[in-house]
């Protein structure tokens, strides 16, 4: 074990702490040796009950700790009885295997722990020899391991005793299924099975039960995680087009409530325009309107006038703002925290919800900041560039006649007595009676409801 984690008063702390979980200690000694201070609460709660034997389905995310948490008491098992192909780890990316190998090798360095990673594109032959060196432990994706089950001689799962599903969620959602039912035909029953996921899903529901025998359920508490529920896109675009495909997501979910949630106030009201001109059903909230005019904005949305809901960040906290079917988020939030607030109004108490996010080539490393803060990767939202753009004429005017108006009425605004001030979003006058119903320009659009399904 590393020299460095012996005589030290703070190691002393960590080889207890870890001791503590029920770790041996020249286990225990490795992990401080790593640095590891003291079990992270995935260890904490999952190692004691996989050493008392228990199937154990962990929700955690990467960083969480969840590999020491299931390669811990494996290695200690290996430790009383060291087995050839005694555990068997499955990863959904070649990455994560690498990831997870070094784990198993940096803690088991000091007891001579052996380890095979079997991915793709590696060469089969290389992965067949290091098989032949009989590892304790196998990682691998399920794919590269029925191949080897398949062609590799001498390769069997019979002696298994730990079987891990890691990123169970991921797993499934790489259509590994076919794969991982012929690895479970492979193992003995008697074998022990850990289950990790960020989320639960129906099908590592459907999983859980095929699998693992009365498991112990674990679940970290992710500070930022989004609902289970919230089905969370992204639309990577070219900035030029983001009215344009706004006005295609309003127009593919139609028959739904929505919050789009802009950056600034000016380009709150400016989008609201823009789709009331186009004929959506859209009202803005924003920290330059008076807070009568707010809730008056919130009221409409509220008692189903208005369908969507233009809104700013700040505008948007203060306020009761109730549950809504979609969040749109224009412009990604700079404050990555800002997003998990802004998809939080929707798929609340147990109910489904959907978010889009309009990203754009200025936007992709605030995209992955979000992406890294909440431990998910976002899924495409599908669509045909041909089929939004076919709007673009029209939601181009739309804008440009929107712009003029702000412009118009703030010029009317300054030409008044100061404190009199007249925005657009002033009242809902301008945008609905006001516009719809006043102004020429947006009547000659002729857009309006025709314009939606
Ligand atoms: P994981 O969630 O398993 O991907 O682990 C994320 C990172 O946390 C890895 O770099 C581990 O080495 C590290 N780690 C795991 N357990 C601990 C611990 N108890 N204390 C500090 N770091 C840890």
């Amino acid at each position: 074990m590393p020299e460095q984690a012996k005589g030290k008063g703070s190691d002393v702390k960590a080889v207890e702490a870890f001791m503590a979980l029920g770790i041996e200690k020249d286990l225990a000694e490795a992990a401080a040796g790593l640095g590891w201070t003291s079990p992270t609460q995935i260890q904490r709660d999952a190692v004691p009950l996989l050493l008392q034997g228990r199937d154990v389905i962990g929700l955690a995310q990467t960083g969480s700790g969840k590999t020491g948490a299931f390669a811990l008491p494996i290695i200690q098992d290996l430790l009383k009885n060291p087995q050839p192909l005694y555990a068997l780890c499955l990863s959904p990316t070649r990455e994560l295997a690498i990831q997870i190998a070094e784990q198993f090798e940096a803690l088991g360095s000091g007891i001579g722990l052996r380890c095979a990673v079997l991915v793709g594109g590696i060469d089969m032959m290389a992965q067949a020899i290091a098989l032949g060196r009989r590892p304790h432990v196998v990682v691998g994706t399920p794919g590269r391991v029925v191949d080897h089950l398949t062609n590799t001689k001498g390769f069997s799962l019979r002696s298994l005793g730990h079987l891990v599903l890691d990123e169970a969620d991921r797993l499934l959602d790489m259509d590994f299924e076919t794969e991982i039912d012929q690895i479970l035909k492979a193992c003995p029953r008697d074998r022990r099975t850990q289950l990790f996921s960020a989320t639960m899903t129906q099908k590592v529901n459907k999983l859980q039960r095929a699998c693992l025998t009365n498991p112990a359920r674990v679940e970290v508490s992710h500070k930022y995680r989004t609902a289970d529920n919230l089905r969370q896109q992204y639309l990577f675009i070219p900035a030029k087009y983001k009215d344009c495909y706004l006005a295609h997501v309003l127009t593919d979910l139609s028959g739904s409530t929505f919050i789009i949630f802009a950056r600034t106030c000016d380009a709150a009201r400016r989008i609201a325009l823009t789709l009331r001109n186009l004929g959506f059903e859209a009202v803005p909230i924003h920290g330059q309107m008076a807070q009568p005019k707010r809730l008056a904005a919130l009221n409409k949305f509220k008692a189903g006038d208005r369908n969507i809901l233009v809104a700013t960040d700040v505008a948007a906290r203060g306020l009761d703002i109730p549950s809504v079917d979609v969040v749109i988020n224009y412009d990604v939030p700079t404050n990555s925290k800002d997003y998990v607030h802004r998809v939080g109004r929707t798929a609340r108490a147990g109910r489904s919800g959907r978010s889009v996010t309009l990203v754009t080539q200025y936007d992709v490393e605030l995209f992955q900041k979000i992406e890294h803060l909440i431990q998910l990767k976002l899924d495409a939202y599908d669509v045909e560039a041909e089929e939004a753009l076919v709007l673009l004429e029209r939601v181009t005017e739309a804008g440009r006649i929107a712009t003029a108006t702000i412009r118009e009425k703030d010029g009317e605004g300054r030409g008044k007595k100061a404190g009199k001030k007249r925005t657009v979003d002033d009242a809902d006058d301008l945008l609905g009676t006001g516009f719809s119903g006043g102004s020429s320009r947006a009547n000659k659009m002729g857009g309006g409801k025709k314009f939606r399904r």
